[in-house]
């Protein structure tokens, strides 16, 4: 198994976690770009967003109410946060194991570089 995400929803390689269950873990960011900088993850290896099918519906809705819950625990709900997925080389893509960025903390520009 290659996959960086894999191996960090494993535990085979070290990460500071801050939520998992069944379906989906969650880690800080190792670069952080924000006071926040937290990754959501699906446990399962998917590569990219195209790589999503019907059956995954619940599976990004619990990615994405995860961050939204994760942000909210940290105090950023009504200040706000941004949410991120990128998608293969012009968004910068560069683990292929889909990861919802979840930052927040400081006000962030728009739009993106
Ligand atoms: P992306 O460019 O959207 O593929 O984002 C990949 C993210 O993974 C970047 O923000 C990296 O800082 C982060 N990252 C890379 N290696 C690790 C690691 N070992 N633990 C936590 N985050 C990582
Ligand atoms: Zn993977």
């Amino acid at each position: 198994m290659s996959c960086l995400f894999c191996r960090i929803v494993t535990g085979e390689i070290p990460a500071t976690k801050v939520y998992e269950d069944d379906d989906v873990a969650a880690f800080d960011d190792i670069n952080p770009q924000a006071p926040m900088h937290v990754l959501v993850v699906p446990k399962r290896h998917v590569a990219t967003l195209n790589d999503l099918g019907d059956d995954d519906d619940r599976l990004v809705g619990a990615m994405v109410r995860r961050a939204a819950a994760i942000a909210a625990a940290r105090g950023y709900d009504a200040r706000g946060y941004r949410t991120v997925f990128n998608c293969n080389a012009d968004a910068g893509q560069t683990v292929f194991h889909i990861h919802l960025h979840v930052l927040g903390g400081r006000a962030l520009a728009w739009p993106p570089g």
